[in-house]
Protein backbone atom coordinates (compact mmCIF):
# COMPACT_ATOMS: atom_id res chain seq x y z
CA UNK A 1 0.00 0.00 0.00
CA UNK A 2 1.56 3.53 -0.92
CA UNK A 3 2.17 5.73 1.96
CA UNK A 4 -0.65 7.67 3.50
CA UNK A 5 0.30 11.15 4.89
CA UNK A 6 -2.05 13.66 6.45
CA UNK A 7 -0.68 17.45 6.73
CA UNK A 8 -1.57 18.18 10.38
CA UNK A 9 -2.06 22.40 10.79
CA UNK A 10 -2.30 23.87 13.93
CA UNK A 11 -3.05 27.59 13.81
CA UNK A 12 -2.60 30.35 16.72
CA UNK A 13 -3.78 34.23 16.34
CA UNK A 14 0.11 34.77 15.00
CA UNK A 15 1.81 31.32 14.63
CA UNK A 16 0.74 28.05 12.61
CA UNK A 17 2.44 24.34 13.25
CA UNK A 18 2.79 22.17 10.75
CA UNK A 19 3.74 18.68 10.25
CA UNK A 20 3.45 15.93 7.63
CA UNK A 21 2.57 12.33 9.18
CA UNK A 22 2.87 9.11 8.04
CA UNK A 23 -0.78 8.25 8.86
CA UNK A 24 0.18 4.13 9.71
CA UNK A 25 3.51 4.73 11.63
CA UNK A 26 2.99 8.31 13.13
CA UNK A 27 6.96 9.44 11.40
CA UNK A 28 6.61 12.53 10.96
CA UNK A 29 8.35 13.50 7.22
CA UNK A 30 8.37 17.28 6.95
CA UNK A 31 7.39 20.01 10.65
CA UNK A 32 8.00 23.15 11.16
CA UNK A 33 6.98 26.09 12.78
CA UNK A 34 6.13 29.39 11.52
CA UNK A 35 5.72 32.23 13.97
CA UNK A 36 5.48 36.13 14.38
CA UNK A 37 2.39 36.61 11.37
CA UNK A 38 1.50 39.16 10.96
CA UNK A 39 4.20 40.99 12.54
CA UNK A 40 7.64 42.52 11.18
CA UNK A 41 9.86 39.26 11.58
CA UNK A 42 7.82 36.63 10.46
CA UNK A 43 9.39 33.22 9.74
CA UNK A 44 9.02 30.09 9.21
CA UNK A 45 11.15 26.91 10.50
CA UNK A 46 11.09 23.63 9.38
CA UNK A 47 12.71 19.94 9.71
CA UNK A 48 13.26 17.80 6.61
CA UNK A 49 14.15 14.03 7.13
CA UNK A 50 15.81 15.68 10.32
CA UNK A 51 17.26 18.81 8.86
CA UNK A 52 16.21 21.93 10.61
CA UNK A 53 16.33 25.16 8.40
CA UNK A 54 14.76 28.73 8.87
CA UNK A 55 13.34 31.03 6.06
CA UNK A 56 12.31 35.07 6.78
CA UNK A 57 8.81 35.52 5.17
CA UNK A 58 7.89 38.76 3.68
CA UNK A 59 7.36 41.95 6.49
CA UNK A 60 3.38 41.11 8.11
CA UNK A 61 2.97 37.91 6.16
CA UNK A 62 -0.04 36.09 7.41
CA UNK A 63 -0.88 32.45 7.59
CA UNK A 64 -1.77 32.54 3.81
CA UNK A 65 1.46 33.24 2.69
CA UNK A 66 3.13 30.09 5.52
CA UNK A 67 0.78 27.93 4.13
CA UNK A 68 1.95 29.05 0.50
CA UNK A 69 5.63 28.72 1.35
CA UNK A 70 4.35 25.23 3.14
CA UNK A 71 2.45 24.14 -0.43
CA UNK A 72 6.66 24.74 -2.29
CA UNK A 73 7.84 22.47 0.69
CA UNK A 74 5.29 19.71 -0.39
CA UNK A 75 5.79 20.12 -4.29
CA UNK A 76 9.57 20.35 -4.05
CA UNK A 77 10.20 17.84 -1.54
CA UNK A 78 7.38 15.17 -3.78
CA UNK A 79 5.50 14.65 -1.00
CA UNK A 80 2.18 15.71 -2.51
CA UNK A 81 0.88 12.83 -4.15
CA UNK A 82 0.99 10.77 -0.45
CA UNK A 83 -0.82 13.50 0.99
CA UNK A 84 -4.97 12.19 1.68
CA UNK A 85 -6.18 14.65 4.00
CA UNK A 86 -5.05 17.90 5.96
CA UNK A 87 -6.24 17.77 10.10
CA UNK A 88 -6.88 21.06 11.87
CA UNK A 89 -6.56 21.08 15.42
CA UNK A 90 -9.62 23.01 16.53
CA UNK A 91 -9.58 24.44 20.48
CA UNK A 92 -13.40 24.38 20.95
CA UNK A 93 -16.13 22.50 18.73
CA UNK A 94 -18.40 23.03 21.85
CA UNK A 95 -21.56 21.05 22.52
CA UNK A 96 -21.69 20.03 18.92
CA UNK A 97 -18.77 17.46 18.44
CA UNK A 98 -18.31 14.75 20.57
CA UNK A 99 -15.39 13.71 17.92
CA UNK A 100 -13.02 14.77 14.80
CA UNK A 101 -15.31 15.62 11.50
CA UNK A 102 -15.08 16.05 7.93
CA UNK A 103 -15.26 20.17 7.28
CA UNK A 104 -18.25 21.42 5.12
CA UNK A 105 -19.86 24.82 5.02
CA UNK A 106 -22.07 23.22 8.28
CA UNK A 107 -19.68 22.22 10.42
CA UNK A 108 -17.54 26.28 10.04
CA UNK A 109 -20.39 27.69 10.16
CA UNK A 110 -20.74 25.69 14.14
CA UNK A 111 -16.98 26.34 14.84
CA UNK A 112 -17.57 29.93 14.05
CA UNK A 113 -20.59 30.30 16.25
CA UNK A 114 -18.50 29.00 19.37
CA UNK A 115 -15.64 31.39 18.48
CA UNK A 116 -16.85 33.42 21.34
CA UNK A 117 -16.51 31.23 24.07
CA UNK A 118 -12.26 30.96 22.49
CA UNK A 119 -12.13 34.40 20.82
CA UNK A 120 -7.97 33.85 20.87
CA UNK A 121 -8.29 30.44 19.27
CA UNK A 122 -11.52 29.78 17.43
CA UNK A 123 -10.56 32.64 14.65
CA UNK A 124 -7.32 31.84 14.10
CA UNK A 125 -8.16 27.83 13.76
CA UNK A 126 -10.65 28.97 10.76
CA UNK A 127 -7.91 31.42 8.95
CA UNK A 128 -6.00 27.95 8.71
CA UNK A 129 -8.76 26.21 7.60
CA UNK A 130 -9.69 28.55 4.97
CA UNK A 131 -6.34 28.99 3.70
CA UNK A 132 -5.51 25.34 3.77
CA UNK A 133 -8.67 25.00 1.86
CA UNK A 134 -7.18 27.55 -1.18
CA UNK A 135 -4.42 25.79 -1.12
CA UNK A 136 -5.64 21.84 -0.92
CA UNK A 137 -8.63 22.31 -2.74
CA UNK A 138 -8.72 18.51 -4.17
CA UNK A 139 -8.08 17.22 -0.14
CA UNK A 140 -10.57 16.88 2.71
CA UNK A 141 -10.03 19.01 5.70
CA UNK A 142 -10.70 17.35 9.05
CA UNK A 143 -11.62 18.95 11.92
CA UNK A 144 -9.99 17.46 15.21
CA UNK A 145 -11.39 19.43 18.26
CA UNK A 146 -9.76 19.75 21.71
CA UNK A 147 -12.77 20.02 23.75
CA UNK A 148 -14.53 17.11 22.14
CA UNK A 149 -12.60 14.50 24.39
CA UNK A 150 -14.28 15.76 27.27
CA UNK A 151 -17.78 15.56 26.06
CA UNK A 152 -18.93 12.42 27.85
CA UNK A 153 -18.39 14.01 30.95
CA UNK A 154 -21.89 13.80 33.09
CA UNK A 155 -23.63 17.33 33.80
CA UNK A 156 -22.62 17.01 37.74
CA UNK A 157 -19.13 17.95 36.64
CA UNK A 158 -19.39 20.26 33.45
CA UNK A 159 -22.78 22.48 34.89
CA UNK A 160 -21.56 25.52 37.45
CA UNK A 161 -23.81 26.41 39.86
CA UNK A 162 -25.00 29.74 38.43
CA UNK A 163 -28.77 30.11 36.92
CA UNK A 164 -29.58 27.27 34.67
CA UNK A 165 -30.53 29.56 32.23
CA UNK A 166 -26.98 30.96 31.42
CA UNK A 167 -26.14 27.10 30.49
CA UNK A 168 -28.89 27.18 28.13
CA UNK A 169 -29.10 30.04 26.64
CA UNK A 170 -25.61 30.90 26.27
CA UNK A 171 -23.56 27.38 26.11
CA UNK A 172 -22.04 28.32 29.84
CA UNK A 173 -20.40 25.09 31.12
CA UNK A 174 -17.06 23.07 31.53
CA UNK A 175 -15.61 22.29 28.34
CA UNK A 176 -12.32 20.94 28.89
CA UNK A 177 -9.19 21.27 26.78
CA UNK A 178 -6.25 19.36 25.49
CA UNK A 179 -8.98 16.74 25.06
CA UNK A 180 -6.76 14.93 21.85
CA UNK A 181 -3.47 14.90 24.35
CA UNK A 182 -5.78 13.32 27.43
CA UNK A 183 -7.00 10.57 25.26
CA UNK A 184 -3.08 9.37 23.41
CA UNK A 185 -2.07 9.57 26.62
CA UNK A 186 -4.70 7.09 28.52
CA UNK A 187 -4.68 4.88 25.19
CA UNK A 188 -0.85 4.54 25.67
CA UNK A 189 -1.59 4.04 29.32
CA UNK A 190 -3.73 1.32 28.90
CA UNK A 191 -0.61 -0.88 26.71
CA UNK A 192 1.91 -0.07 29.59
CA UNK A 193 -0.58 -1.37 32.10
CA UNK A 194 -1.37 -4.18 29.57
CA UNK A 195 -5.30 -4.17 30.07
CA UNK A 196 -8.29 -2.83 28.23
CA UNK A 197 -8.75 1.07 28.50
CA UNK A 198 -12.65 0.03 29.40
CA UNK A 199 -11.16 -1.67 32.93
CA UNK A 200 -8.78 0.94 34.04
CA UNK A 201 -9.56 4.38 35.81
CA UNK A 202 -6.54 6.82 35.00
CA UNK A 203 -5.64 10.41 36.27
CA UNK A 204 -3.85 12.51 33.19
CA UNK A 205 -1.72 15.98 34.01
CA UNK A 206 -0.97 17.77 30.71
CA UNK A 207 1.58 20.37 31.95
CA UNK A 208 2.71 22.60 29.48
CA UNK A 209 2.54 25.89 28.94
CA UNK A 210 -1.15 25.34 29.64
CA UNK A 211 -2.08 22.81 32.35
CA UNK A 212 -4.95 20.27 32.64
CA UNK A 213 -5.85 17.31 34.91
CA UNK A 214 -8.07 14.90 33.99
CA UNK A 215 -10.01 12.38 35.75
CA UNK A 216 -10.15 9.15 32.96
CA UNK A 217 -13.02 6.11 33.82
CA UNK A 218 -12.46 3.35 31.60
CA UNK A 219 -11.35 5.18 28.37
CA UNK A 220 -13.88 8.35 28.95
CA UNK A 221 -13.52 11.68 30.41
CA UNK A 222 -15.81 12.00 33.50
CA UNK A 223 -13.66 15.61 34.84
CA UNK A 224 -11.33 17.89 33.99
CA UNK A 225 -9.82 20.93 35.58
CA UNK A 226 -10.01 23.85 32.41
CA UNK A 227 -13.75 25.17 32.34
CA UNK A 228 -15.39 27.13 29.72
CA UNK A 229 -12.29 28.85 28.76
CA UNK A 230 -9.02 27.52 29.09
CA UNK A 231 -8.10 29.51 32.65
CA UNK A 232 -9.75 27.59 34.71
CA UNK A 233 -7.88 24.87 37.05
CA UNK A 234 -3.80 24.29 37.71
CA UNK A 235 -1.17 27.14 37.92
CA UNK A 236 0.04 27.42 34.25
CA UNK A 237 2.75 29.46 32.64
CA UNK A 238 1.14 32.94 32.70
CA UNK A 239 -1.93 31.76 33.62
CA UNK A 240 -3.90 31.94 37.37
CA UNK A 241 -5.62 28.92 37.41
CA UNK A 242 -8.27 28.93 40.13
CA UNK A 243 -9.42 32.06 41.74
CA UNK A 244 -11.96 33.37 43.76
CA UNK A 245 -14.59 34.70 41.58
CA UNK A 246 -15.13 37.56 44.15
CA UNK A 247 -11.69 38.98 42.83
CA UNK A 248 -13.58 40.18 39.57
CA UNK A 249 -15.59 42.64 41.34
CA UNK A 250 -12.51 43.62 43.80
CA UNK A 251 -10.50 44.02 41.17
CA UNK A 252 -12.96 46.78 39.31
CA UNK A 253 -13.44 48.35 42.60
CA UNK A 254 -9.77 49.12 42.52
CA UNK A 255 -10.47 50.38 39.02
CA UNK A 256 -9.32 47.14 36.73
CA UNK A 257 -11.14 47.09 33.27
CA UNK A 258 -12.59 43.90 32.12
CA UNK A 259 -9.88 43.59 29.71
CA UNK A 260 -6.80 44.30 32.13
CA UNK A 261 -8.29 41.47 34.62
CA UNK A 262 -8.39 39.37 31.36
CA UNK A 263 -5.05 40.17 30.64
CA UNK A 264 -3.79 40.09 34.29
CA UNK A 265 -5.02 36.19 34.70
CA UNK A 266 -4.25 35.17 31.03
CA UNK A 267 -1.14 36.58 30.94
CA UNK A 268 0.74 37.72 34.06
CA UNK A 269 -0.08 35.25 36.86
CA UNK A 270 0.84 31.36 37.08
CA UNK A 271 4.79 30.49 37.30
CA UNK A 272 5.47 33.98 36.06
CA UNK A 273 3.65 36.09 38.11
CA UNK A 274 4.44 34.03 41.33
CA UNK A 275 7.86 33.90 40.29
CA UNK A 276 8.44 37.00 39.51
CA UNK A 277 11.12 35.56 37.17
CA UNK A 278 9.85 33.89 34.21
CA UNK A 279 6.70 31.42 33.01
CA UNK A 280 9.50 29.13 32.02
CA UNK A 281 9.59 26.14 34.36
CA UNK A 282 13.25 25.55 32.96
CA UNK A 283 14.46 29.03 34.59
CA UNK A 284 12.34 28.56 37.45
CA UNK A 285 13.84 25.25 38.28
CA UNK A 286 16.93 26.58 38.28
CA UNK A 287 16.23 29.26 40.13
CA UNK A 288 14.93 25.99 42.69
CA UNK A 289 17.88 25.14 42.80
CA UNK A 290 19.74 28.19 44.19
CA UNK A 291 17.21 28.31 46.61
CA UNK A 292 15.75 31.78 45.06
CA UNK A 293 12.29 32.51 47.54
CA UNK A 294 10.23 33.33 44.96
CA UNK A 295 10.99 30.39 42.79
CA UNK A 296 10.28 28.09 45.61
CA UNK A 297 6.89 29.98 46.31
CA UNK A 298 5.83 29.47 42.76
CA UNK A 299 6.67 25.49 42.42
CA UNK A 300 5.30 25.28 46.00
CA UNK A 301 1.70 26.55 44.93
CA UNK A 302 2.15 25.02 41.40
CA UNK A 303 2.28 21.20 42.94
CA UNK A 304 0.27 21.80 45.57
CA UNK A 305 -2.62 22.83 43.52
CA UNK A 306 -1.59 19.57 41.26
CA UNK A 307 -1.69 17.40 43.98
CA UNK A 308 -4.88 18.55 44.96
CA UNK A 309 -7.25 18.41 41.81
CA UNK A 310 -5.37 14.51 41.46
CA UNK A 311 -6.47 13.82 45.03
CA UNK A 312 -10.15 15.45 44.27
CA UNK A 313 -10.30 12.98 41.06
CA UNK A 314 -10.27 10.07 43.08
CA UNK A 315 -13.57 10.98 43.62
CA UNK A 316 -15.31 10.17 40.25
CA UNK A 317 -12.82 6.93 39.53
CA UNK A 318 -13.22 4.86 43.31
CA UNK A 319 -10.56 3.35 42.35
CA UNK A 320 -7.29 4.54 40.19
CA UNK A 321 -4.87 2.52 38.67
CA UNK A 322 -1.96 5.02 37.51
CA UNK A 323 -1.65 8.69 36.80
CA UNK A 324 0.28 10.29 33.88
CA UNK A 325 2.61 13.13 33.73
CA UNK A 326 2.61 14.92 29.93
CA UNK A 327 3.50 18.09 28.19
CA UNK A 328 6.46 19.61 28.41
CA UNK A 329 6.45 19.54 31.97
CA UNK A 330 5.07 16.60 32.55
CA UNK A 331 7.98 14.51 30.04
CA UNK A 332 10.73 16.60 31.50
CA UNK A 333 10.80 17.58 35.32
CA UNK A 334 11.50 15.01 37.56
CA UNK A 335 11.82 17.76 40.38
CA UNK A 336 7.89 18.60 40.02
CA UNK A 337 6.89 15.04 39.64
CA UNK A 338 8.75 14.19 42.93
CA UNK A 339 7.56 17.20 44.61
CA UNK A 340 3.38 15.84 43.18
CA UNK A 341 3.85 12.37 44.17
CA UNK A 342 5.28 13.03 47.46
CA UNK A 343 1.78 15.02 48.83
CA UNK A 344 0.10 12.24 47.55
CA UNK A 345 1.65 9.60 49.33
CA UNK A 346 -1.76 8.51 51.10
CA UNK A 347 -2.55 6.64 47.97
CA UNK A 348 0.51 4.60 48.67
CA UNK A 349 2.20 6.08 45.78
CA UNK A 350 6.24 6.17 46.25
CA UNK A 351 8.43 7.74 43.84
CA UNK A 352 11.27 5.83 42.44
CA UNK A 353 14.31 8.59 42.24
CA UNK A 354 16.12 6.74 39.25
CA UNK A 355 13.34 5.88 37.38
CA UNK A 356 11.92 9.21 37.70
CA UNK A 357 15.37 10.48 36.77
CA UNK A 358 15.71 8.65 33.90
CA UNK A 359 11.82 9.20 32.58
CA UNK A 360 13.16 12.37 31.13
CA UNK A 361 13.28 13.99 27.12
CA UNK A 362 11.15 12.06 25.14
CA UNK A 363 11.42 8.64 27.16
CA UNK A 364 8.77 6.99 29.05
CA UNK A 365 8.45 4.77 31.85
CA UNK A 366 7.07 4.25 35.61
CA UNK A 367 7.79 6.18 38.08
CA UNK A 368 6.85 4.99 41.31
CA UNK A 369 8.09 1.67 42.92
CA UNK A 370 4.89 0.38 44.89
CA UNK A 371 4.00 -3.64 44.29
CA UNK A 372 -0.09 -2.77 45.09
CA UNK A 373 -1.97 0.43 44.29
CA UNK A 374 -1.30 2.87 41.64
CA UNK A 375 1.50 4.09 39.81
CA UNK A 376 2.64 7.09 38.01
CA UNK A 377 3.68 7.29 34.64
CA UNK A 378 5.90 9.53 32.21
CA UNK A 379 3.94 9.26 28.63
CA UNK A 380 5.17 11.67 25.96
CA UNK A 381 2.15 13.01 24.29
CA UNK A 382 1.67 13.04 20.76
CA UNK A 383 -1.79 14.76 19.85
CA UNK A 384 -0.28 15.03 16.24
CA UNK A 385 -0.50 11.59 15.47
CA UNK A 386 -4.07 11.22 17.02
CA UNK A 387 -5.31 14.04 14.22
CA UNK A 388 -3.48 12.26 11.32
CA UNK A 389 -5.21 8.46 12.77
CA UNK A 390 -8.36 10.68 12.96
CA UNK A 391 -8.12 12.37 9.40
CA UNK A 392 -6.89 9.51 7.94
CA UNK A 393 -9.87 6.97 9.41
CA UNK A 394 -12.52 9.84 8.59
CA UNK A 395 -11.49 9.88 4.81
CA UNK A 396 -11.06 5.83 4.73
CA UNK A 397 -15.27 5.57 6.10
CA UNK A 398 -16.09 8.07 2.70
CA UNK A 399 -14.66 6.39 0.33
P1 LIG B 1 2.79 23.91 24.96
O1 LIG B 1 1.74 23.84 26.00
O2 LIG B 1 2.97 25.29 24.40
O3 LIG B 1 2.71 22.81 23.90
P2 LIG B 1 5.02 22.38 26.03
O4 LIG B 1 4.20 21.15 26.22
O5 LIG B 1 6.13 22.34 25.07
O6 LIG B 1 4.15 23.67 25.75
O7 LIG B 1 5.63 22.74 27.49
C1 LIG B 1 6.34 23.91 27.72
C2 LIG B 1 6.81 23.88 29.17
O8 LIG B 1 7.64 22.73 29.37
C3 LIG B 1 7.65 25.10 29.54
O9 LIG B 1 7.26 25.58 30.82
C4 LIG B 1 9.04 24.52 29.64
O10 LIG B 1 9.83 25.22 30.55
C5 LIG B 1 8.75 23.12 30.14
N1 LIG B 1 9.91 22.25 29.95
C6 LIG B 1 10.47 21.86 28.79
N2 LIG B 1 11.59 21.13 29.04
C7 LIG B 1 11.75 21.08 30.38
C8 LIG B 1 12.71 20.50 31.27
N3 LIG B 1 13.75 19.82 30.80
N4 LIG B 1 12.52 20.65 32.60
C9 LIG B 1 11.48 21.34 33.07
N5 LIG B 1 10.54 21.91 32.29
C10 LIG B 1 10.66 21.80 30.97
Amino acid sequence: MPQQYVLVLNCGSSSLKFAIIDAQSGKETLSGLAECLGLENASLTYKLNGNKHTVSLAQNAQHAQAISLLVQLINDNKLSDQLIAVGHRVVHGGEQFTGSVIINEEVISAITKVSALAPLHNPANLVGIEAATKAFGTLPQIAVFDTAFHQTMPSKAYLYALPYALYKEHSVRRYGFHGTSHYFVSGQAAEVLQKPIEDINLISAHLGNGCSVTAIKGGKSVDTSMGITPLEGLVMGTRSGDVDPGLFSFLSNLGYSAKKIDNLLNKESGLLGLSQLSNDCRTIEEQYEKQNPQAILALNVFCYRLAKYIASYTVPLGKLDAIIFTGGIGENSNLIREKVLNLLTIFGLSVDNDKNLKARFGKSGIITNNNSGPIALVIPTNEEWVIAQDSAQLVKEVK
